[in-house]
């Protein structure tokens, strides 16, 4: 065993999906003292946060959850064809209580920074409540998508209502009843949220800069039929499915390309997927759609005259229809009667791009050309993905090297889950693996098992350190940067880049390549003894060497 004195095997940052996941793992399989830090004052993460009116998730709900327990699979049962966050953040709380993961996690303790140690081969962890911990291994489970973006609009600071984003909602809630409400945002967050304020709002004022395509979810409650004769007896086949599909759900892609059937094909195909909704419009469809312009203008031209008969107003349907970049080259969005929300007496749509927010003022927004009056304005407007939420911590590896410098041109990465001189330090669904642009559960588990993995097979070796060889790590961003080029997420300005963020690197952060062949790069590499990694001295190494 590593001859390291710790106060833990293993710190692991958030207790949403990943932390909780990695927390059974390194404690139930590898018998691990784990220590989990967790800024809020419960489980759920993303879940936790992201409260708003209408939040819920993309992934249909039997694919949307953890695989390590078949009882957990068996015995839980979502309401929603799409899962809600309210019942999802119930979910995380059961398996919390269920996995008696609690006694584990430090509630509402924020990691401020981690330095490696290299006098004693472990992390130097300090919380906000200025305690130190140490331990061998550092895992981050923050999370993607959990730094909020506030732009720095003049004035803010001057409201006198109340603004709220997204992504940190009050618990209680906002009463939009009667209340003049500004969104700004047409991300996922908007598009969900914007049909659910309008209905309780006096008036919605929607600040667009970006027109978006949307496909009706079609949500409704689950299909108990399909839920207890399809998938529940078949679960573990089904997840087995997803984890080696492209984006870690378990459904087919078509092989049709839409350059092969006619007009009237082609359109009833499109008919048909709409009908169905969600996200197998675009991969029910046609496959070329993600890879071809000419076949996404195909589909893109389909959504726009859906928007086109959709909406009443002539001028509104001219703000809303997307011309600037094709279909999925930024997020695929799915909605409940978004569009329908512009035939709202009561509801407003700001085109940002012909009439730019100047400032924010004591009562509202001020445009280029125009004065609104707010009590509430809610900021939609995403969040510093990625890697800001890297950045809010104080990350030092070897030589007191900081991750903000390693990143400072975008982060690098090997296969997103460590960072060449940060030893022992894993990043659960890091920029460089697949992640966003799959069904999380499905992502975050494949890295959950690899990780530890990983951590039993050191053990076993007696080896105390790991980390990527800079090589490997960089002939990784090399591959990612190499996969995005030959997609269309390339042609949008999407947060996919860090486009959202002004002055951020403009580099393409997920990796593209698809969930099962990402899995089978790490499988293949794990088998020939972890390629690319670069091992500290065994204990017996160290023996020989008189160490
Ligand atoms: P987002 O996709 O980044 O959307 C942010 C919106 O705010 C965009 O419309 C953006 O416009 C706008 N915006 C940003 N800065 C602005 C500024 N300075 N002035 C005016 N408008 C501005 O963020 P999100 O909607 O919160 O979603 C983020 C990600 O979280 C999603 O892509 C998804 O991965 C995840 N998510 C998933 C779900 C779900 O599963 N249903 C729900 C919510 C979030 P531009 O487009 O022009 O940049």
């Amino acid at each position: 065993m590593p001859g390291i004195r710790t106060d833990y095997d293993a710190i692991v940052i958030g207790a949403g999906f990943s932390g909780l996941g990695m927390l059974w793992r390194l404690r139930e399989e590898l018998g691990l003292n784990v220590r989990v830090f967790e800024r809020g004052d419960d489980v759920g993460g993303t879940w936790y946060w992201n409260r708003y009116p209408g939040a819920r998730c993309d992934s249909e709900s039997y694919i949307y959850c953890f695989s390590f327990s078949e009882d957990l699979l068996q015995d839980w049962n979502w309401s929603g064809k799409y899962p809600e966050q309210p019942e999802i953040l119930r979910y995380l709380q059961h398996v919390a209580d269920r996995f008696d993961l609690r006694r584990d996690i430090q509630f509402e303790t924020r990691v401020t920074a981690a330095h490696w140690d290299e006098e004693t081969s472990c992390w130097r962890v300090t919380t906000d409540d200025g305690e130190t911990a140490t331990a061998q291994h550092l895992i981050s489970g923050i999370g993607c998508i959990s730094t909020g973006n506030i732009p720095d609009i003049p004035g803010l600071e001057s409201f006198r209502g109340a603004w709220h984003h997204t992504g940190a909602w009050p618990h209680e809630g906002v009463d939009f009843t009667g209340k003049r409400v500004a969104v700004i945002g047409t991300g996922s967050s908007g598009v969900q949220s914007i049909p659910v304020i309008a209905e309780q709002a006096e008036h919605l004022t929607v600040f667009q800069r970006t027109a978006q395509y949307t496909i009706p979810a079609r949500h409704g409650t689950v299909d108990r039929k399909f839920l207890e004769e399809q998938v529940k007896p078949n679960y573990a086949e089904i997840l087995e499915k997803a984890r080696w599909s492209a984006g870690g759900i378990d459904v087919d892609f078509t092989e049709r390309l839409a350059s092969e059937v006619t007009e009237e094909e082609r359109r009833a195909i499109y008919e048909a997927g709409w009908e169905t909704g969600g996200h197998r419009f675009i991969f029910g469809s046609f496959r070329d759609i993600t890879t071809d312009l000419d076949s996404n203008f195909t589909a893109s031209e389909f959504i726009r005259n859906k928007i086109r008969a959709t909406v009443k107003d002539p001028a509104m349907v001219e703000k809303l229809l997307p011309l600037d970049h094709p279909l999925g080259s930024k997020r695929a969005l799915i909605d409940t009667n978004y569009f329908e929300t512009y035939n709202r007496d009561n509801v407003a749509l700001v085109d940002l791009k012909k009439d730019p927010i100047v400032r924010i003022t004591e009562t509202g927004i001020d445009t280029e050309s125009e004065q609104f009056d707010f009590d509430i304005i809610v900021f939609a407007t995403g969040f510093d993905a990625m890697t800001g939420s890297f950045f809010r911590m104080d990350i030092r590896g070897e030589g007191g090297y900081e991750l903000k410098d390693a990143w400072a041109e975008g982060p690098k990465t090997y296969l997103g889950l460590q960072v060449d001189r940060f030893p022992n330090f894993f990043m659960i669904t890091g920029p460089g693996s697949p992640s966003v642009l799959s069904n999380m559960p499905v992502s975050i588990e494949q890295h959950i098992e690899w990780i530890a993995d990983l951590i039993a097979d050191m053990r076993e070796r007696g080896v105390d350190t790991v980390q990527p060889e800079a090589k490997a790590q960089a002939d990784w961003v090399q591959h990612v940067n190499d996969v995005a080029s030959q997609t269309l997420y390339m042609q949008a300005n999407s947060w996919y880049l860090g486009a959202n963020i002004p002055g951020k690197p403009r580099v393409f952060m997920p990796y593209a390549g698809g969930v099962g062949p990402y899995r089978q790069k790490c499988v293949e590499i794990a088998e020939a003894g972890y390629t690319g990694f670069d091992f500290g001295e065994s204990a017996e190494e160290r023996l020989a060497g008189g160490g």
